[in-house]
């Protein structure tokens, strides 16, 4: 019995405390990246502060995979791929042909195509 109540206690303090961070967040949406530091622009690495997610191949302020927030938005709206965790119109897992429209939308604007997203 004491084991039980043990782990209410543990797993109620668990809640808790994501509720203060979920509260947390509400408040700072529209702050950008976490960290609040900007690096120096740096082209060739991926620190998440530039327009392009080159991790996930799509612009960082629809990446879903990088902001949980845009996560839980597209989840409410129903677009989501259930089999790999991303919005189902960021799924190039699901239909590679997604990438090239997020790539053309790149190329238009850098006049060069996108570097190859890790991982894929
Ligand atoms: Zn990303
Ligand atoms: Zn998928």
């Amino acid at each position: 019995m004491e084991l039980m109540s043990w782990v209410r206690g543990a797993s109620f303090s668990l809640l808790a405390l994501a509720g203060l961070l979920a509260g947390g967040c509400g408040k700072t949406a529209t702050t950008g990246p976490e960290g609040g530091q900007k690096a120096t622009p740096a082209a060739a690495t991926d620190d998440h502060s530039g327009w392009w997610c080159i991790e996930h191949g799509v612009p960082e302020e629809i990446c879903a995979q990088c902001n949980t927030k845009l996560a839980a938005e597209y989840q409410q709206k129903g677009d989501w791929c259930k089999e790999h965790n991303r919005p189902e119109s960021q799924c190039f897992l699901c239909n590679p042909k997604r990438a090239e429209k997020f790539a053309a939308e790149y190329e238009a604007k850098y006049g060069k195509k996108p570097p190859k997203p890790e991982g894929t």
